[in-house]
């Protein structure tokens, strides 16, 4: 008959059963078992919420030996070793919260062959005697998670991360598999480089999260349509809205809490036991709304997250996809919603330019802050392109995306980008967008009379638009290339080779219709 042989116990199938309770392995998970199992390497690329913690905790349990899971963040170890205990699994951590005498206890019962599974910050596992403690026990393989934090140019970079190329050397026969949610093709191999696993294995999941609603919109009165959205689509439930800075998670939340929600913030500079109040409530409680800056993330298993709101621009779409990849993590509908203003184009542009590191840095940097505004200005699905930057085709549009759902007008704005450009060169392209646009509509201000920019041809072309509809245009031509924010002068608006053609009249420009009611939140045709 059909019936499936019976599961013989210690087998990859046995323990996802018995132990974890689960029927069917998902997705990759088998395969990447089964690497590992027979003593391979592997590099695990897998959207938040795929499944990861198995890959690794079924072969640390398979194998004869304890697995070491490193990972850099002390709260989640203590959530995923609470968890495995609660199934009966052997796991402790090691990290700075232990006393001495919890920490002789754990290194006891390692080397007495007690242990299933150790997990260990990356800079305890570096240290010697750590090491050496490991080189005197039978160790089944090593994971390294969220390894993505190997990546200097990312945002989690961590440089013990570095070192673990190490491991490789000293444990030669242990199986090793690194982990990340983080999909883009560089990270990738960078990951493969520095942690010497270009032979391993690499196992690349669908990075598509369909049941995440894609929404981007501008930013016209942001508290007031993220006040709509909230209303009108998440009352009581549980979301993270992100924002750029400390201050403005701050009166974010204050504000929030003054309309009633349950809101609270997050963000590095809180004292260490708020942080995990915080984050505490957020998990446990039901409807908590966490306002926080990306510090606020990693890591964080809550199935239940049913929006992620970004009040600014993520800077990459990397970093958009893991923070929107929170929400929706049980496979329901949420929603990740995006409000972005000319001004984030400003302020990031100006952080690229202005940060530490090389040139190199910086140009990748500006780059990949292209692709983000590339994607909040397509007028096609959004879906395709987000996945597509993964380098991941998607056969159709995805009917759950604003762009989908609500597809946007375009207008000829050829004139207009004309009007804007010949402004900019007239004004000597020294000036930041809001002087460019007083000039255009005929503005009376000190500026304009100190450098005598009411005698200009294109003072007062532009007066048929209002500021708004101009600064729409001026971000939709920095983010298609036509214009360039200068970060070392003052963010003047300067001309890049592709006006040409639009200024010769060879070339006519569609950009996205603004939204007429200010406070429309796309993709709410009510708005
Ligand atoms: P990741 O680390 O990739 O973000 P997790 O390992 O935390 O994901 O898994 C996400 C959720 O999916 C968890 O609640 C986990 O228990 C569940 N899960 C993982 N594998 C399976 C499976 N084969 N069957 C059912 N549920 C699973
Ligand atoms: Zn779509």
């Amino acid at each position: 008959d059909t019936a499936p042989p019976p599961a013989v116990s210690g087998t990859p199938h046995y323990i996802l059963e018995h132990t974890f309770g689960y029927t069917e392995f998902r997705g990759d998970q088998q395969d990447i078992i089964d690497t590992l199992v027979r003593g391979r390497d592997a590099l695990v690329l897998m959207p938040t919420g795929g499944g990861k913690s198995l890959c690794y905790q079924i072969p640390a349990l398979a194998r004869r030996g304890c697995g070491i899971v490193i990972s850099p963040l002390i709260a989640l170890m203590q959530d995923q070793v609470e968890a495995l205990r609660a199934a009966g699994v052997a796991a402790a951590f090691l990290n700075s919260s232990l006393g001495y005498d919890q920490v002789q206890d754990i290194e006891a019962r390692l080397t007495q062959g007690e242990l299933d599974l150790l997990y260990l910050a990356p800079e305890r596992l570096l240290q010697p005697r750590t090491l050496e403690l490991l080189e005197r026990v039978q160790i089944s393989l090593f994971a390294i998670d969220e390894a993505h934090c190997v990546s200097q140019w990312g945002h989690d970079f961590r440089a013990d991360y570095l070192q673990l190329s190490c491991l490789h050397q000293r444990f030669p026969e242990v199986p090793r598999v690194a982990l990340t949610a983080t999909a883009d093709q560089r990270t990738r191999r960078e990951i493969a480089q520095r942690l010497d696993l270009e032979n391993a294995r690499h196992f690349v999941s669908s990075f598509d999260r369909p049941n995440i609603q894609y929404r981007i919109a501008t930013k016209n009165n942001p508290k007031q349509q993220l006040l709509q959205f909230l209303n009108s689509e998440q009352r009581g439930n549980a979301g993270v809205i992100y924002c750029l800075s400390r201050n403005k998670v701050e009166s974010t939340a204050a504000w929030l809490q003054s309309q009633g929600f349950n809101a609270l913030p997050y963000h590095a500079g809180l004292a260490a036991d708020v942080r995990a109040v915080h984050q505490r409530r957020f998990l446990r409680e039901d409807g908590v709304i966490v306002v926080a800056t990306i510090a606020f993330g990693m890591g964080i298993d809550k199935p239940d997250v049913r929006f992620v709101a970004h009040l600014d621009l993520p800077k990459s779409i990397e970093a958009y996809y893991q923070e929107t990849g929170r929400a929706g993590r049980d496979s329901e509908a949420a929603t990740a919603l995006l409000l972005y203003g000319l001004e984030d184009v400003v302020k990031l542009s100006q952080m690229a330019t202005t940060s530490e590191g090389s040139e190199e840095h910086k140009r990748q940097e500006r780059q990949r802050l292209d692709a983000m505004l590339g994607l909040c200005e397509i007028t096609s699905c959004r879906r395709r392109a987000l996945l597509r930057y993964f380098d991941e085709e998607l056969p159709h549009d995805c009917g759950n995306c604003d762009t989908c759902l609500e597809p946007p007008a375009t207008w000829d704005a050829s004139d207009a980008a004309r009007k804007l450009m010949s402004c900019i060169y007239r004004t000597g392209q020294r000036f930041g967008a809001a002087h460019v646009i007083d000039v255009l509509r005929g503005g009376d201000t000190e500026k304009i009379r100190q450098f005598n920019h009411q005698q200009l041809s294109t003072y007062g072309i532009g007066a048929d638009l209002s500021a708004t509809e101009w600064r729409a245009i001026a971000r939709q031509l920095v983010v298609r290339g036509y214009l360039q924010v200068n970060g070392e002068a003052f963010n003047a608006l300067q001309l890049t080779e592709l006006c040409r053609p639009v200024l010769r009249s060879e070339e006519s420009l569609q950009l996205r219709t603004l939204p007429k009611a200010a406070t429309r939140v796309a993709g709410n045709s009510s708005g």
